[in-house]
């Protein structure tokens, strides 16, 4: 892993591309998410998981229990409040980006720095705790600095590139894109954090490292797989790593190879998903429950 910034430039995902080629991952063909109508990957039941449920660890799969069996309601905890709340943000700043050149392209990374700035002051904040807005402002300014050295790079390179070609030059991905994952039993409006055409797959997690969110990455990787028809060899995880009074933050990137253990790991998973979810029987609590649950408070309601 290593330390960076939350947005990417350009220079980044090139970065990312020759990494990625240098490490490469072999994927039996039965396991492509384009194989999805014979075993292992085809569904053993009509159920259709939230993805976004494999990336919690519970072992003995009540989260699918409680949602699909007995239709309990998620209680989400603060960390994932916070979580929901910073893709929120990462989200709306890629956005404005993107509205600010296609408006009118900026002559200069300044002039788009000042521009990016001045938005912010139309995003609603009456209702944010004070240190929600701080984190707004800092992941905003974030995006400011990165996107107008990026603006500065792609002057210089060319003063001839049409609108479209500058922003998907400065701004090279697509926030929440949108994937169907219901042909391998998931649910169908997955949305991948980050998109950089044609298949690089990138999550925003502030949760602590986990296997649980790797197996989830293989899911939105095999999902994609199946809808596009390309292969998803390695995704990526950006770590967002706030301090406690949550001023300031590190981003460690991991750049996490989809390979056929991760896979098969995934088909497990979702098979006892599948198993609780239609099962009867309470499957009971784990010895440890994973702290960003959002059942917690209803299997342990004493914490
Ligand atoms: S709180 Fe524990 S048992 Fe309940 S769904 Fe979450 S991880 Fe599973």
């Amino acid at each position: 892993m290593c330390i960076l910034m939350p947005f990417y430039s350009y220079q980044d995902v090139l970065r990312l591309m020759k990494t990625i080629q240098e490490s490469p991952c072999e994927v039996s063909e039965e396991l492509r998410g384009w194989n999805w109508k014979s075993p292992p990957l085809l569904p053993t039941s009509s159920l259709k998981i939230s993805a976004s449920d494999l990336g919690f660890g519970c072992p003995t799969g009540r989260i699918a229990y409680l949602r699909y069996r007995l239709k309990q309601r998620e209680s989400p905890n603060e960390a994932l409040r916070f979580g929901s709340f910073l893709h929120h943000v990462i989200s709306a700043a890629t956005y404005k980006a993107k509205a600010i050149l296609y408006t009118s392209i900026p002559k200069s990374g300044a002039e788009f720095y000042s521009r990016m700035m001045s938005e912010l002051s139309h995003m609603r904040t009456n209702r944010l705790p004070e240190e929600y807005v701080q984190v707004l402002r800092n992941i905003w300014e974030r995006a400011a600095l990165t996107y107008s050295a990026s603006l500065d790079y792609v002057i210089e390179q060319s003063r001839y590139l049409a609108p479209d070609s500058i922003v998907s030059r400065v701004v090279p991905w697509i926030c929440e894109f949108p994937v169907d994952g219901r042909p391998i039993g998931l649910n169908r409006n997955i949305r991948i954090d980050a998109l950089v055409p044609p298949s690089l797959l990138i999550e925003f997690k502030t949760r602590r490292p986990s296997r649980d969110i790797e197996v989830a990455m293989a899911g939105y990787a095999l999902a994609f797989e199946c809808q596009y028809m390309v292969p998803v060899n390695h995704v990526v995880i950006l770590y967002i790593e706030f301090s406690k009074d949550k001023r300031s933050f590190k981003v460690y990137e991991n750049i996490l190879k989809v390979g056929d253990s991760l896979r098969l790991e995934f088909i497990e998973k979702r098979d006892l998903y599948f198993m609780r979810g239609e099962d009867g029987t309470d499957p009971g609590l784990p010895s440890h429950c994973d702290p960003s649950c959002p059942y917690l408070r209803v299997c342990r309601p004493d914490g």
